[in-house]
Formats: C-alpha cells, structure tokens, sequence
C-alpha cells in the first residue's frame, strides 16, 4: 500500500517552546523528519547552516523565491523564512511523515495548500512564563523581545485556525501529547480506507 506520510504544522508565539518540543519529538522518533527553511536572519551562536537553517543573503532568498522553491513563505520580525518545496514533498510522497515549524503566516498558507496536514499550535502555561522564556534566552535585545512578546498577543488568537492546541507546561508531558496526536491522525480513516479493506480482503 502507496500511503502519504503525513505533514505536521506546529507554531506558537516566540518562547511557547515549539522548538525544544520539536527536538525532544526528532529524538524520540525516526519516522519523522524535520524540514530545515531557509531565512535571511543572522545565524545566532551555535546555528550551523544546513542544520538549524539555510542561511541566505535577503538577493539569494529573492531568487529562490522567483524560482518557486518554497511551499510557503513569510516576513517574521523582519527577516524572511521559507519551506523548501523540494525536500518536504519528496518525503510525503515517499510516505514519510514531515515536520515544519513555521510561523502562524506560513502555517496559514500550507494549510490552503495542504489541508490533509495536521495543524498543531503549542501555547506557554501562560504569558509571564512566556516573557521568563525569552528573557531566559539572551538572544534578544531590549526592542526585539518587547517585539516579539507584544506580536504573542496577537498570534494566541489564531489558535482558532489550528486542529490542535498543546499547553507546554513541561515538555516531556507535551511531546507526550504531540506524539499521541501523530499516532491517532496516522490512523484516520481517509481516503485509502478502500485500499486496506482491499489488503485484508486479499488474504482470504
Ligand atoms: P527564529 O528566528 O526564532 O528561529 O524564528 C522566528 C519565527 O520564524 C518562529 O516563529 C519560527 O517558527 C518561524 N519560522 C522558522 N522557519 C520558518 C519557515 O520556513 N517559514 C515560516 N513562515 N516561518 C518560519
């Protein structure tokens, strides 16, 4: 049986947690596979090109862009962000399951696309623990963390357009749930239930 694999959106306001989350879920599970973007951002200490991100000049991104190589795309503080098509795609169609963590503008756009994905958004325990989180991470100046705790207002609200929402209280109790989503949206019934009737109706 030619089963897709399956597409996992996960977003969340800056500071929910949404990449330790991700990393716990690569590490606990090889029928994942994650889908590294592009950006024009600065690398920040310790991000490898071609692990954390592609890292492009904004000319370089403008041209990817002209070449449709991105499944979606989005300006986020400033900086631009991208899905390569090329990689996401050939896994689906290989049968393996992709995660992309992308903000809720890029989300938004797979989602038209792709509506087949599942939807998944991670918020904080709540707005003080998300302001300790970013603080925490010491890569933000005065303006860019004031910025990206004021856009988290904002962003809480398009929960609404998710299929899941995950409380990131602690993150192994969080992956847990993350994982059992994965599992029961890998069991639904869609479209190739002929197909598997079909499978079992050959063995008799
Ligand atoms: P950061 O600069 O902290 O790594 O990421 C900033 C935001 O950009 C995060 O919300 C992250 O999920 C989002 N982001 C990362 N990659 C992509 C992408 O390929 N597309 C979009 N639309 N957003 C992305």
């Amino acid at each position: 049986m030619n089963k897709k694999g399956l597409l996992i959106v996960v977003s969340g306001p800056s500071g929910a947690g949404k990449g330790t989350i991700c990393k716990e879920i690569l590490s606990r599970r090889k029928d994942i596979f994650v889908s590294i973007s592009a950006t024009t951002r600065q690398p920040r200490k310790g991000e490898v090109d071609g692990i954390n991100y592609f890292f492009k000049t904004r000319e370089e991104f403008e041209r990817m862009i002209d070449e449709e190589a991105f499944i979606e795309y989005a300006e986020v503080y400033n900086n631009l962000y991208g899905t390569p098509k090329e990689y996401v795609l050939d896994k689906l169609n290989q049968g393996e399951n992709c995660l992309l963590e992308i903000d809720i503008q890029g989300a938004l756009q797979v989602k038209k696309r792709y509506p087949e994905g599942v939807y998944i958004f991670i918020l904080p325990p709540s707005m003080k623990e998300l302001k300790s989180r970013i603080i925490g991470r010491g890569s933000e100046t005065p303006e860019s963390l004031e910025r990206r705790f004021s856009s988290a207002f904002e962003e809480i609200e398009f929960v609404n357009q998710y299929d899941y929402y995950i409380i990131n209280d602690e993150v192994s109790t969080a992956t847990d749930t993350m994982e059992s989503i994965i599992d029961a949206e890998r069991c639904k019934v869609i479209e190739d239930i002929e197909e598997i009737v079909a499978m079992f109706k050959e063995e008799i």
